[in-house]
């Protein structure tokens, strides 16, 4: 059997008409490629606008597609429509940085956690109750809790409330999005050890997403980079965190102070680009400190880097040429 996830050639666009003559387009997805295996952890980092957000929705086709196919738990996303899109829905599910998304802060976290069992599993107001208690029970919360509304808690019970919503289905995939970005570092461990735990228990499969390398770290078993709509990177995370091939990883995790790192800060220069016009070539060469020609005519290719993933960079295929490499500077 193949992974969980299967990604292949993703492409999302998004036309925004400004005016009736001029449209914008932006591929927010371009070209994307993973897979996630049953039971594992996919960390998706990037800076905010690099379309890690936006693939996390392809894949629970909260947005269309413009080319590519999306597989995930033996479902092909990207033709599934109606009823069985319905149905698929179920085994897939979304936690978000903003608990207000799956909580309604008008209704009790009771009813808002039994919606999607009466709604699904159509179960009756009692059953329904009585699964709602084990389900706060199973986020370290107590039962007691359910006829409360979302501003009685705290940021970190709010996201535990939000995951027992999420598992309420008895889901087999769940994409993360920036879960545990809001919460101060203890309660982001203590949330990250309650998603380890469910993982575990209940052989989840996690595709989680946050701007900060640092938080992704420990959760992931492999992660992916993202720039400008891309994946620049892929990796075992103890590979990507302690040698990282692309020189936006680099410079991404050269932002994490540790101690024991011999190289300095690199400062990335610049914003992103607009991404309605990303520069041709390498989506990178605005801000890369190794840039040559090539990279300014060819998107780099994924090439297989040692210790495991891939990564997409001429520096790693071509190597530095002898115009435009700082590397010349030190020969
Ligand atoms: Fe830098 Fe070129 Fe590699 Fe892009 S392909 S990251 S510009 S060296
Ligand atoms: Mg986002």
């Amino acid at each position: 059997t193949g992974p969980l996830v299967d990604v292949r050639d993703v492409s999302v666009v998004f036309r925004k008409k400004r005016t009736l003559a001029a449209a914008r387009q932006v591929r927010a997805v371009n070209d994307v490629t993973f897979h996630i295996a049953e039971g594992e952890t996919f960390g998706l980092v990037g800076e905010s606008g690099s379309g890690k957000s936006t693939t996390g929705r392809a894949l629970l086709k909260l947005v269309p597609t413009e080319s590519g196919s999306i597989k995930v738990a033996g479902h092909d996303v990207t033709n599934l429509r109606g009823g069985s899109l319905r149905r698929a829905r179920r085994s897939m599910q979304m936690v978000f940085q903003d608990p207000y998304s799956s909580l309604d802060p008008s209704s009790t976290v009771a009813a808002s956690i039994a919606e999607p069992l009466v709604v699904h599993e159509r179960l009756s107001a009692k059953e329904a109750r009585s699964r709602v208690n084990d389900l706060i029970e199973m986020v370290g919360l107590r039962a007691s809790y359910a006829e409360r509304y979302p501003y009685e808690f705290s940021g970190g019970q709010r996201q535990r409330l939000a995951i027992a919503r999420a598992i309420a289905l008895n889901p087999r995939f769940i994409v993360c999005d920036e879960a545990v970005s809001a919460l101060d570092v203890s309660t982001q461990n203590q949330v990250i050890n309650l998603l380890e735990r469910l993982r575990a228990e209940f052989r989840l499969t996690y595709l989680f997403i946050a701007h900060d390398l640092a938080i992704v770290r420990h959760i992931s078993h492999r992660v992916g980079v993202m720039y400008l709509g891309r994946i620049v990177e892929t990796g075992p995370a103890e590979r990507v965190y302690t040698a990282p091939a692309h020189p936006y990883t680099q410079a991404l995790l050269s932002a994490i102070p540790d101690p024991r790192r011999r190289s300095g800060r690199i400062v990335l220069e610049g914003d992103l680009p607009d991404p309605a016009r990303p520069p041709v070539g390498c989506p990178f060469q605005t801000r890369c400190g190794f840039v040559m020609d090539i990279c300014k005519q060819r998107v780099p290719e994924h090439t297989a880097v040692e210790g495991g993933g891939e990564v997409a960079c001429h520096l790693q295929t071509t190597g530095p040429t002898l115009a435009g490499s700082p590397l010349n500077d030190l020969v």
